[in-house]
């Protein structure tokens, strides 16, 4: 096959029969009980309580995660599908359950036995929420330059830092936070950060403001302030000094997700941008039938159609175990986040100065996805990834 994949294989989506039932189940629940309330949450900038309690009886919190810890399996395409089929009607609800990934993957990939139990369990099956602390006031992208502090202390380490815009923090019942517990070595910069698991009531740790962004209403995130937490070293997620490795591991498996929320908003921008089209007439005849206008729609589907594809491609990848799903990953990521941006700034334009009121629900859709460009991973930060990997997997070269 062409570079730098090999086999044929490689570019294999496998959506089955079973995806696609999964798809119906989460449409039905989403068309009929999350849609008709997406202004109640831009109004009140809450995801309401009967909503998580209803997707925690359908089991949703738990897809993508392996049985033996409560999940309801399915591995990485299920969860795009699920995530892409939210993010549709209330992509903040996408955040909600990707902050629980982000909370279990690390534990998951790297964490002990004890801790997938008592931690990932209660995760997967909604009884408990997670998050995941790691941007802080001085940067999220370099992970390597976080200055939050761990020391060990018999068997506790004791951390105190700050962390910012940490989604879900108010509601978590657990965190995984990232700290130094060494300086950086010469040849290293990434060595000497460890992960910990905090629990909410662990004395020390704060809840601070509230970041007021400028969408995902309904999941806006937290600073999490951290004096002197003492933290059981059983908490220790993977080797300690080595938990750069931990970081930047989940967020290659997590930015699927992320994906996955962006091809869910520009299929619903380009859904309503269509059908506006097709209604509103101007001069005469429908706007679809003015060729500036044909032109805009089929481009917004060019886009919406390949940034599913990327997104379904890497998720395949990674539930193949395939090291290349992290190329793929941050393709789908760059691509369907900027697909969705463009996309929902056409749809917008189709729709006139309809498209700029608030009540219409057509420029949340802009708002909502000018975010994904920017967490997990800039998409700056996607463009290194995919060239050093690149470079690494066919030359043999680190750069
Ligand atoms: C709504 C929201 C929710 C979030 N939720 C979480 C969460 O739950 N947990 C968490 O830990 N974090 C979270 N974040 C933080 C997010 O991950 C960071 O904002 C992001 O990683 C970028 O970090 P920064 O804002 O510090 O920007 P910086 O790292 O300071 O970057 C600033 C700009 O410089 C660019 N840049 C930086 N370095 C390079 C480089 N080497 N080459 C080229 N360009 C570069 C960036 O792409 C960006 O455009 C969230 C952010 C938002 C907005």
């Amino acid at each position: 096959m062409v570079f730098p994949f090999n086999s044929v294989e490689d570019f294999k989506i496998e959506l089955t029969d079973e995806h696609e039932l999964f798809r119906k189940a989460v449409r039905e629940f989403v068309d009929s009980k999350v849609m008709p309330r997406w202004q109640e949450i831009e109004r009140t900038n809450r995801i309401p309580e009967d909503i998580l309690n209803e997707m925690k009886e359908q089991g949703f919190f738990g897809v993508g995660f392996p049985e033996e810890y409560g999940g309801q399996g399915g591995g990485q395409l299920m969860s795009a599908i699920l995530m892409e089929e939210i993010a549709r009607a209330v992509p903040s609800l996408a955040v909600t359950i990707g902050v629980n990934h982000l909370f279990a993957i690390p534990i998951l990939l790297f964490g002990t036995e004890d801790q997938k139990k008592k931690y990932v369990t209660p995760v997967a099956s909604g009884d408990a929420q997670g998050a995941h602390a790691n941007t802080e006031p001085t940067g999220g992208s370099d992970v390597a330059g976080i200055q939050t502090r761990a020391r060990k202390e018999n068997d506790h380490y004791i951390i105190t830092g700050r962390k910012v815009f940490i989604s879900g923090a108010a509601d978590a019942d657990y965190l995984v936070v990232s700290a130094r517990t060494n300086p950086p070595r010469e040849d290293k910069r990434w060595w000497g950060i460890s992960v910990f698991i905090v629990e909410k009531d662990y004395p020390g740790l704060k809840i601070g403001q509230q970041f007021k962004v400028m969408g995902m209403r309904g999941e806006q995130p937290y600073e999490v302030i951290l004096d002197e937490v003492k933290v059981p070293a059983e908490n220790l997620v993977g080797p300690e000094n080595e938990g750069f490795k931990v970081i930047v591991t989940t967020y290659d498996h997590t930015r699927i997700g992320i994906a996955a929320q962006a091809v869910g908003i520009a299929q619903a921008a380009f859904e309503k941008a269509l059908n506006y089209a097709l209604q509103r007439e101007t001069f005469g005849q429908p706007l679809i039938q003015h060729q500036l206008i044909t032109g805009k729609i089929a481009d917004m589907y060019m886009k919406l159609e390949a940034a599913r594809l990327l997104t379904y491609w890497a998720a395949t990848l990674a539930d193949k175990g395939r090291r290349e799903f992290i190329i793929a990953a941050s393709l789908a990521k760059a691509f369907a986040t900027e697909a969705a941006e463009w996309i929902a700034r056409q749809a917008i334009q189709i729709h006139g100065g309809y498209g700029v009121d608030t009540e219409t629900g057509v420029e949340r859709y802009l708002r909502d996805a000018i975010i994904t460009t920017i967490y997990e991973g800039t998409n700056e930060i996607q463009r290194l990834t995919i060239v050093r990997m690149l470079v690494r997997q066919v030359f043999g070269l680190k750069i």
